[in-house]
């Protein structure tokens, strides 16, 4: 047992994952279908840790789809190229890095406080406030904070926005449609209905 190469296999693939998670986040921010799904998480107009779960069900599949593809896929090149196999332990350390993640920074992010790091660290890890501004509808805040577990990649990418204070945060879509979303009907059918209406118009544009 190589217990270097173990953690090391640990640390990268929690990497890539949370890389990956950024990417398909910002895609369901900045392609208009993606985004008639997304949107219903983010027309909450209050943080707490169920907003989290305040989720379309098409949404969920397509990253769930996305990710555990890219992931699979890394993994099985890393494996070929590099000949290296991991054994269950390893593999289930990357779940369990995750859970805990998930059991406990995660649910923080959707506290209602502004809570964040202190000084250069908030750049690393995500904190309360990071993820408050991405729930932002102030224009100054809006496509910022995409990063799951490192803020890094919106350091990296230049989508990073931490203000000292949350003067200018207001939750919801700041499109005055967080009515559309508070039954159970328009929560499931109406981002169907739009989304569509988007597939109707990318394949048979009106002349
Ligand atoms: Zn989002
Ligand atoms: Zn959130």
């Amino acid at each position: 047992m190589v217990w270097g190469l173990e953690w090391a296999y640990i640390l990268c693939t929690v990497l890539l994952s949370d890389f990956v998670a950024y990417g398909l986040h910002r895609w369901q921010h900045t392609n208009p279908l993606l985004w008639e799904f997304h949107k219903v998480y983010h027309s909450a107009p209050v943080m707490h840790p169920l907003t989290n779960y305040r989720e379309h069900p098409v949404d969920n599949i397509f990253y769930a789809l996305g990710h555990g593809l890219t992931i699979g896929l890394s993994g099985g090149c890393i494996s070929y190229c590099l000949g290296y196999v991991p054994d269950m332990p390893t593999l289930y350390g990357v779940v369990l890095f995750s859970l805990l993640y998930n059991a406990l920074g995660y649910n923080l992010r959707h506290s209602h406080l502004w809570l964040r790091w202190p000084g250069k660290w908030a750049y690393v890890f995500g904190c309360p406030a990071h993820h408050h501004i991405h729930h932002s509808c102030h224009p100054e805040h809006i496509n910022k904070n995409f990063a799951f577990m490192f803020p890094i990649w919106d350091v990296v990418f230049g989508t990073f926005c931490l203000p000292d204070d949350n003067g200018k945060v207001k939750f919801g879509l700041g499109d005055g449609q967080e009515a559309v979303y508070t039954s159970c009907l328009g929560l499931y059918f109406y981002p169907l209905k739009k989304g569509l209406f988007h597939l109707k118009e990318t394949f048979f544009p009106l002349r």
